[in-house]
């Protein structure tokens, strides 16, 4: 006998059905499973078998032929287990798969799930992505383990059933009398819950809630500067000695950003829940704060791999990416860099196929000013020549710097000169600001955007720029002035105007006007 159920996997970070076919014919007894890798055909096989005699079917001792299609896309993860154990307890007659339990056909079902040996179901990796995409496809219902249910309430429009075992999830979509009885307690631990509309779980991403700017003592010119970034999406390069507060103030760059929106939350939570780092939490609606260290490889900070899976640059997509000591990542690291920094997404080739994964994050990146760290510094003498410094400063190349909008210097606060008591900018006064500069953006961007980050002054096209970016006299004399005497490049002039545009922003003023490029060009020419 022969029947077709569904399932789905994750392909980078989008989810996709997966039909099942299973065939079942008298033979020789075997069990094969076509359209997976084979360490993983093997796992499931007795995952499925040993799941199905456990939960008190047969398991057929027959010719059994399982059939993964799409049969050209390299399918990974445990996912099908459910799906495979359905087919075949169809296959064999055990459970009726035209029944009519007066609900939703099995055929209209997704299964989702990995079986441990006892036919528990397991979480999975990425059942939100899969689950949006069964909706589109119009599927009515799922069955997904139960571990996955937080994140599954977030999908409206489909049913989510969430199950505990094999034999729970069969008597939901097959009806009770398909699941052989062991007495009358057989169902007393099955937790069954229907998701759609349900309020959802929250929780966090990578930004720690505790922390402040007010944490952070002086250091208000840096702070401004990171009022500019935020407000207008604009990345940033922090240059300071150690024990500056370079990586003090970068953690708390998350906490000036306006909260995630609901679109926001729900991109974030797909990306998490499809490299399996969600780890049975709900809905994510903090932003994500990735900290990865210099000697990541490429495709742990860009994604990559025989079957592309995201990297830092997408774990920190609606959030903060923060490179620390930026000159001790590799070379060829930092230029793969330059893509998702000017268009917010990332594409990752491979001989057969190419993935683009979205990357609209904002940098924050650090750098001692040379190798010893205090070059510049009045207190503390420099170690390094000029060769060493220049060598230094060199291995961050020219179009990667040319990248970030706002360059800051940090130095050291002399706690003792600072009054006691004193307290610096709170992290909700700057949010306050934030979003009402964001506001400005948006309504001049007419409220279109997909979402509260879309369409910031950082991503303004030079269209748009003439179009908003009015400045005054006085102002456009000096940016002309600065870019003789400075010879900034049109990438860096573009950026001064952009910065420019944010800064007046923050003030409430359409048009730019002297003091706002003066604080523009003053980020692109100290370091
Ligand atoms: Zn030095």
């Amino acid at each position: 006998m022969h029947n077709t159920v569904f399932s789905g996997t994750v392909v980078g970070v989008e989810g996709l059905v997966v039909e099942v076919e299973v065939d079942i014919a008298r033979g020789i007894p075997c069990f094969s499973i076509v359209g997976l890798p084979n360490t993983a055909v093997r796992e499931s096989r007795e995952r499925v078998t040993a799941a199905v005699k456990n939960s008190g079917w047969d398991f057929p001792l027959d010719r059994i032929t399982v059939n993964l299609a799409p049969a050209d896309l390299r399918k990974e993860g445990s996912a099908f287990d459910l799906a495979i154990a359905a087919g075949v307890l169809a296959s064999s007659g055990q459970v009726n798969i035209d029944v009519d339990t007066g609900n939703i056909p099995p055929s209209r079902t997704l299964f989702l799930g990995e079986l441990a040996l006892d036919g528990s179901l397991r979480r999975i990796r990425g059942a939100l992505p899969v689950l949006l995409h069964a909706r589109e496809r119009g599927f009515p219902r799922a069955i997904i383990p139960m571990e996955n249910f937080d994140e599954a309430r977030i999908v409206e429009g489909i049913e989510v059933v969430g199950c505990a075992t094999l034999r729970d999830a069969v008597s939901v979509v097959f009806g009770r009398e398909s699941v052989v009885d062991e007495g009358d307690d057989a169902f007393e631990d099955t937790t069954r819950v229907k998701a759609a509309d349900e309020v959802a779980i929250v929780s966090s991403a990578g930004t720690d809630e505790t922390l402040d700017m007010t944490d952070v003592i002086g250091q208000e010119a840096v702070k401004r500067a990171l009022l500019v970034a935020a407000a207008g999406g604009h990345h940033v390069l922090i240059a300071g000695p150690p024990g500056a507060g370079k990586t003090m103030l970068a953690r708390r760059f998350a906490t000036i950003l306006p909260p995630l929106d609901r679109a926001g939350s729900v991109e974030t939570t797909m990306i998490y829940s499809s490299v399996g780092l969600l780890g049975g939490r709900g809905i994510i609606t903090t932003r994500p704060f990735r900290a990865p260290h210099h000697s990541a490889s490429d495709a742990g900070l860009i994604g990559g791999g025989a079957n592309p899976r995201p990297g830092e640059v997408t774990l920190a997509h609606n959030g903060v990416l923060f490179l620390d000591e930026l000159p001790e990542f590799r070379r060829h690291v930092l230029e793969t860099l330059r893509e998702p920094l000017e268009d917010g997404r990332i594409t990752i080739a491979r001989a057969r196929t190419s993935l683009t994964f979205p990357a609209r994050f904002q940098l924050i990146a650090a750098m001692n000013p040379c190798p010893c760290g205090y070059h510049g510094s009045p207190v503390h003498p420099c170690r390094c020549g000029p060769i060493q410094i220049e060598n230094y400063v060199g291995k961050i190349s020219g179009p990667l710097l040319d990248r970030i909008a706002i360059h800051v210097a940090v130095h050291p606060v002399d706690t003792d000169a600072l009054g006691e008591g004193r307290q610096g900018t709170s992290s909700e006064e700057l949010r306050e600001r934030v979003r009402l500069a964001r506001g400005r953006q948006r309504a001049r961007a007419n409220g279109t955007g997909e979402s509260n980050d879309a369409g910031l002054n950082a991503t303004l096209t030079e269209g748009q720029m003439r179009r908003h970016c009015r400045m005054d006299d006085k102002a456009e004399a000096l940016l002309l002035r600065a870019q003789k005497q400075l010879r900034f490049s049109a990438r860096a002039r573009a950026h001064i105007v952009r910065v420019s545009r944010t800064i007046a922003d923050l003030a409430g003023t359409d048009t730019i006007d002297v003091e706002h490029v003066g604080e523009a060009i003053q980020y692109r020419s100290r370091t």
